[in-house]
């Protein structure tokens, strides 16, 4: 379980990207993270591993008070958390296996990640999730080959196989296209479900986020204003979390997007993941 108590970042300058944020979220749950850019769904999930550090406030993981570890305790804490980028965050210029392989180069001492020596159950593991997010012919291929979903995959492949406890994705749809974003998250959402995994993805697409997630989580200027099922996030709760403006704007892309005939295919996205 993760218990995430009052939570604030102050970032220099004086910007107030948290403001006492809390949070439960149980083993098994996948939580979508919506709100307006700069709501603080970066600065949240980064502050629970430490990528930020949080300026007050308490993350617990399994009994463990992740601000308060140490470095050293940090690097073996940060084991049990995958997370999953925007941008893919992968090594142009290595292979798709490597890229795999170096989610768990937490785990080595610098020498042998040095000469990318591997013991055999990591290289195995990693084949087999390289298969299971269909990408197993293409182990050899360098990262900068791929398109933009098969990245993701590797991705999705490299957080995996570092077998965490807790899964931080930040938007990671954000660069595809509608229909391979689609597919992205239903095959993210599988396996979460497969490892009962425990998972925050900050996602910008709410017909998205209200499709694919159990529970949904909305932030606005650094407070969680919303937490509930897709089903209770009405007109009412879009507009508080984002705003008249911005949501009306919202819903009008919505609206184009649909009228080209993508979003039918959300209802069959949820009919498939809540079988
Ligand atoms: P989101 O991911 O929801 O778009 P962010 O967490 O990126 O929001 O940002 C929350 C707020 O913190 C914004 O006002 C942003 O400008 C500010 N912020 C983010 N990163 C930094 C930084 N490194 N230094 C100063 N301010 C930052
Ligand atoms: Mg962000």
């Amino acid at each position: 379980m993760l218990k995430i108590e009052n939570l604030t970042k102050r970032y220099k300058g004086d910007e107030i990207a948290l403001k006492g944020v809390s949070l439960e979220i149980k083993k098994g749950q996948v939580v979508g993270l919506i709100g307006p850019s700069g709501a603080g769904k970066s600065t949240l999930i980064r502050c629970i591993n430490r990528l930020i550090e949080p300026s007050s406030g308490e993350v617990w993981l399994e009994g463990v008070n992740l601000p308060s570890l140490s470095r050293t305790k940090l690097k073996e804490a940060r084991r049990e958390m995958g997370m999953i980028f925007q941008e893919y965050a992968l090594i142009e210029r290595l292979s798709v296996m490597e890229n795999v392989l170096s989610g768990r180069l937490g785990y080595h001492s610098f020498w042998r990640t040095f000469w990318r020596r591997f013991p055999e159950a990591e290289v195995e593991r990693a084949f087999y999730y390289l298969e299971r997010v269909g990408l197993i012919e293409h182990y050899n291929k360098r990262a900068d080959q791929l398109s933009g979903g098969q990245r993701q995959r590797v991705g999705i492949a490299r957080a995996l196989a570092q077998e965490p406890k807790v899964l931080l994705v930040d938007e990671p749809t954000a660069s595809l296209d509608p229909k391979t974003s689609r597919q992205v998250m239903r095959l993210l959402l599988e396996l979460c479900r497969e490892k009962e995994l425990l998972a925050i993805v900050n996602i910008h697409d709410v017909p998205l986020a209200q499709a694919f997630m159990e529970r949904i989580v909305g932030l606005r200027a650094g407070e969680v204003v919303f937490d509930g099922a897709p089903s209770e996030l009405d007109e009412r709760a879009l507009t508080e979390i984002y705003g008249e403006e911005e949501w009306k704007t919202l819903q009008k892309t919505h609206q184009e997007e649909s009228s080209l005939g993508e979003d039918s295919s959300l209802l069959y996205a949820k009919a498939e993941i809540t079988g």
